[in-house]
């Protein structure tokens, strides 16, 4: 089981945000002691920049309040990971050094990268 006092920041609205995902969570919930912290803003946009999440934001119905709410939009092909570990760089299937310039091709299968010996070469993701 997860021990939420050793989740970073970024984990811990990472996690409430994938608990109440596709629901418009107020900035209030994750920029507070118990989650996200006074900069919980700055998490968020580490998790759209570096986890590569897609947070909507918008300011609250309620002109009466002036904070922003915040969504995550799990895709349809399937939430984010929950437990994220550091992405690790696909590796060249000849010889094994890691490649550079990772994407993905038509088929979300396959990807193609850059080894600094083999040219471009294509990864089964
Ligand atoms: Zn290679």
């Amino acid at each position: 089981m997860a021990n939420y006092s050793e989740l970073t920041r970024k984990q811990q609205v990472r996690a409430y945000l994938v608990d109440h995902h596709d629901t418009w969570v107020d900035g209030t919930e994750i920029m507070n002691e118990r989650v996200g912290g006074q900069r919980g803003g700055a998490r968020i946009w580490d998790l759209r920049h570096q986890d590569g999440l897609t947070i909507l934001e918008r300011k609250h119905p309620d002109p009466n309040r002036d904070i922003h709410q915040y969504m995550l939009v799990m895709t349809a092909s399937g939430a984010p990971p929950a437990t994220p570990g550091p992405a690790a760089a696909p590796l060249c299937p000849i010889c094994k050094r890691e490649l550079g310039a990772v994407r993905e091709t038509v088929s979300d299968a396959f990807a193609v990268g850059k080894c600094i010996v083999h040219g471009w070469v294509t990864i089964k993701r």
